[in-house]
């Protein structure tokens, strides 16, 4: 049984001569269906990853966004599509379909998956701008503020302008792709946004726009359950306390361009009849709110403004800057507690 544990060792997959057995036993499992060959020369436990089997079977081994995948980061994309990268020197040989990537590797010693770090690099030079801007916030949230300038790093020494497109616009509150292209096609639009705002007596939003809407994109598995379900009406009336005005989209409801003009009408009509927070709100957390606001942050590079389709600065007549923050107004006069 030492196949099993070198097979298991290696993501379910090795060579031939690795495996301790004779060819005979070899065709012998293989027959049994206790083995599969996917390439010659090369077995795999019948569990084996079928995308990480495919790669080894092209020549190469997993990488970019399937590498990402198999290391257990829920990225965005067509998850189907296989992602694999085989020697430069490689000749070219056998052509399946996937997106094949060529990397500098003389051997990686029976890593057929390629390392966190190097497939999230792969990940940003093959990937769509969003998808691979949204693939970098989900897996950097996770993994760490290190990991970012790494990979930050490395991709400016291939493609500075992509590297610095991205520090522009990467925010590690984001935590899905429709929230990362809603963001941007908001900052796009001139609007000043704070991605997870926590706001006091609420909790943490999806988006707090120019200090005054509350933008939730909610997926219904998380949202579809009932504590959930009450914790949301339950924040959206602390929100209605603060003055804040909640717009809620469900995630296949979230086209950015149609988020973006829905939002700026709410911003226009709050800059002229501000909402007040009720008077029982106390003026600290009135003050809190203001200081959460404040971070509001309203750049976006030129990559994310022609991604999200919005680049003329601003949308639905709202000038790009004075925001509406509720005012402490009577409520801070007239709370004691
Ligand atoms: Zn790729």
């Amino acid at each position: 049984m030492r196949h099993l544990s070198v097979l298991r060792q290696r993501h379910g997959l090795a060579r031939g001569n690795e495996l301790g057995l004779t060819k005979r036993q070899l065709r012998l499992l293989v027959e049994r269906g206790e083995l599969r060959s996917p390439a010659r020369g090369w077995y795999a436990l019948p569990e084996a990853d079928p995308h990480t089997t495919r790669a080894v079977a092209l020549g190469g081994r997993l990488a970019c966004v399937s590498a990402l995948r198999s290391h257990g980061c829920d990225v965005p994309g067509d998850a189907s599509v296989l992602h694999y990268a085989v020697p430069s020197h490689h000749r070219v040989r056998r052509r399946g379909p996937g997106v094949r990537h060529f990397e500098d590797v003389a051997d990686h010693g029976g890593a057929y998956v390629q390392p966190l770090p190097d497939a999230l690099v792969r990940a940003m030079l093959c990937r769509p701008y969003l998808e691979a801007l949204a693939t970098l916030e989900l897996v950097a949230r996770t993994r760490g503020p290190e990991l970012l300038e790494d990979v930050l790093r490395r991709v400016a020494a291939v493609r500075s302008g992509l590297a610095a497109d991205l520090a522009t616009d990467v925010d590690l509150a984001s935590r899905s792709a429709v929230e990362t292209r809603v963001r941007l096609a908001l900052r796009a639009a001139g609007l000043h946004v704070v991605a997870g705002a926590r706001i006091p007596g609420i909790g943490e939003v999806d988006l707090l726009v120019e200090g005054c809407v509350i933008v939730e994109i909610d997926g219904f598995a998380y949202h579809g359950d009932r504590k959930q379900y009450r914790a949301d009406r339950r924040r959206d009336r602390a929100a209605a306390r603060l003055g804040l005005v909640v717009l809620r989209f469900a995630f296949e409801d979230a086209d950015a361009v149609a988020v973006v003009a829905e939002v700026a009408l709410h911003v226009a009509a709050l800059r002229h009849h501000p909402h007040q927070p009720l008077r029982s709100v106390p003026p600290a957390v009135i003050h809190q709110l203001r200081e959460v606001a404040a971070r509001g942050e309203n750049r976006s590079s030129w990559r994310a403004r022609k991604a999200v389709g919005v680049t003329g600065g601003r949308i639905g007549g709202v000038p790009s800057d004075g925001a509406a923050v509720p005012s402490a107004g009577p409520a801070a006069t007239a709370t004691t507690g």
